[in-house]
């Protein structure tokens, strides 16, 4: 068998069936990833699934039957995660803008807040006492101490999020200035894209050093502390998955130090990426074979419009996603192939000389592997107007569409036509 499959179905049975461009999501691929770590993590330990990742709803709810809480951060996020089914106790709802209708939300929902302001946590404040109800909030911290080893950083320089360390040290009574507000835990995020267990380890280290600080300084009860995450997923050539086995036999004993000295806190874990991203294929249909002074270019029906990760994640020379031709085996030669999409800019480029069969041809499937995160949540979708793909999910050997790709009467239903009248010429 040389063609691609999922769960034993044919990639080209998939394109026929629900055409290309369309991501392909393996529920056993995302269930491999959550359970490899939460049978190894320390048990006291929640797992929350960050919805930015990868919003679709039958993705959530996927991780949710296992055992995932949900982390939101808009207002479409948190009713997702509640359809999906996730009870209020399980969801936390964080960014840095959220607004007077997401903090409305979740102050009458009962999920808890994490706060990345003063202002907001005013706002909270008024909020909740203008309902006359307790809004539970965990405070986001941006600690004075920054980590290496992240693909983007979060915390520890200047930044949009979390209150800083220092600032939140030099406060007096924050219960008391903010009466509505119930502060029970902390929360921080160093980065994204970790890949080096020691980082992680001693990144988690710190922040329950810090929590712990923290609440003792400002009399915050620790009910809840979150560590933040950031786990990452190997695309690059040179990048190496991290080892789940190594990283939980590192970061057990940090979270069981902890637990025994605060046995009622609930500990998280936010994790996006490292959940879904294995468990994604982006699947685009070549439609013209063409060369151009030299290099040859294999022009495909979706682009970067619906994976722009796939141009390079913060780097300035081209990365290429792992690619490979799903729909045949192809010529045992291989050339080097620039895979491009529909977009009228250069820049829509999935792949810059990737190696495929040398004989690539209309009609082929080729697949972007390791694309179950960021993928077209992060993308220019309505670039060119062509919106969404179609996304499908293969559980239990089934295929079943979650998002129906866009077309142009759903592009068009939220614009609205003013009628001119005709001038005379
Ligand atoms: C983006 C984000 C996440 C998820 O990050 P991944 O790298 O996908 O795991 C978790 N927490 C916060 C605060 C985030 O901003």
């Amino acid at each position: 068998m040389s063609e691609y499959t999922v769960q034993g179905i044919a990639i080209t049975e998939l394109a026929e069936r629900f055409g290309t461009p369309m991501y392909v999501y393996d529920a056993d691929i995302i269930a491999r990833q959550f359970r490899g770590l939460r049978e190894r993590l320390h048990p006291s330990v929640e797992m929350f699934y960050s919805l930015k990742a990868n919003p679709n709803i039958s993705i959530c709810a996927l991780l949710h039957s296992m055992g995932a809480r949900a982390e939101v951060s808009s207002l479409t996020e948190l009713i997702t995660a509640q359809r999906a089914g996730v009870p209020a106790e399980q969801i936390m709802f964080l960014g840095p803008g959220k607004s007077r209708n997401e903090i409305t939300a979740c102050v009458k929902g009962d999920v808890t807040l994490i706060c990345e302001s003063f202002g907001e946590l005013a706002l909270i404040d008024e909020i909740a006492g203008g309902l006359g109800v307790t809004a539970r909030v965990v405070l986001r911290v941006n600690p004075a101490f920054a980590v290496k080893g992240s693909g983007l950083t979060m915390g520890g320089k200047p930044r949009q999020f979390g209150i800083d360390e220092d600032a939140l040290l030099s406060t007096s009574d924050l219960a008391g200035t903010y009466p509505s507000v119930y502060l029970c835990g902390f929360q921080a995020y160093m980065g994204t894209r970790f890949l080096t267990e020691d980082v992680i380890v001693e990144n988690t280290a710190r922040i329950l050093e810090r929590a712990e600080a923290l609440s003792e300084k400002l009399g915050i009860p620790l009910e809840v502390v979150d560590v933040g995450g950031g786990l990452g997923v190997a695309y690059f050539d040179g990048e190496r998955d991290l080892d789940v086995a190594a990283l939980t036999e590192q970061l057990n004993p940090v979270f069981a130090a902890f637990a025994d000295r605060h046995p009622q806190t609930r500990l998280v874990m936010e994790l996006g990426r490292y959940l879904v991203g294995h468990g994604g294929i982006y699947a685009v249909e070549v439609r013209y074979v063409k060369e151009s002074m030299g290099e040859l270019f294999a022009v495909a029906d979706g682009g970067t419009n619906h994976h722009m990760a796939a141009v390079g994640i913060g780097s300035f020379v081209k990365r290429n996603f792992p690619m490979r031709l799903l729909s045949r085996e192809g010529s045992p030669e291989t050339a080097r192939w620039n895979v491009t999409g529909p977009l009228c800019t250069p820049n829509d480029t999935l792949g810059k000389a990737v190696e495929l069969p040398a004989d690539v041809r209309p009609g082929d499937v080729i697949g972007v592997e390791r694309s179950g995160a960021y993928g077209p949540t992060a993308s220019p979708v309505h670039f060119l107007s062509h919106g969404y793909p179609a996304e499908v999910l293969v559980h239990n050997g089934q295929a079943r569409l979650i998002r129906s790709r866009d077309d142009a009467e759903s592009m068009l239903a939220s614009q609205i036509l003013h009628q001119f009248t005709t001038e005379e010429n």
